[in-house]
């Protein structure tokens, strides 16, 4: 958690400010049986909280869409659900484009998420946890720049 900032909020998001990977998504370097394994944090995190172990079909469904979110509890005020593959496809067409964040992060490509990742994480390790910035950088509008969208419930 040494690599984590929290919001303010009850309901705010957990992010990861440390490594992120070409995909966008945080990285976390362990050493597990003697060998060094890059794992994700929030998959590391949510087995620790739940102690439910992730087997590789086992997918994390993000409820608020942030990519470098890692809030994971164990109960209803969690932001990662596991559930298998099918599920998050099916979630990911549901809300899809015209989805409840409908300028947000879903829909870029591994390049621009994981540009938009990092530029979220500086933003928050440099200014703290500013609201209208992250949700600036959120919906693709420049952290410097006003926004009508509000951070995602
Ligand atoms: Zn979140």
């Amino acid at each position: 958690m040494a690599k984590v900032v929290s919001g303010p909020r009850e309901d705010d998001c957990w992010l990861w400010v440390g490594a992120i990977a070409d995909d966008g998504y945080r990285r976390f370097s362990l050493r597990r049986e003697g060998r060094e394994r890059m794992v994700r944090p929030q998959r590391l995190l949510f087995e620790h909280v739940t102690g439910r172990e992730l087997t590789r079909d086992v997918e994390l469904l993000h409820t608020c869409d942030v990519p470098i979110c890692v809030r994971v509890t164990a109960d209803a005020d969690t932001h990662l659900l596991a559930d298998d593959h099918g599920a998050n496809m099916r979630d990911r067409e549901r809300k899809g484009r015209a989805g409840r964040h409908q300028v947000g992060m879903r829909g870029l490509s591994r390049r621009q998420l994981a540009t938009r990742s990092r530029t979220l994480r500086d933003l928050v390790l440099t200014m703290g946890w500013n609201r209208e910035a992250i949700a600036a950088v959120i919906a693709g509008a420049g952290a410097d720049q006003p926004t009508l969208f509000d951070w995602p419930a």
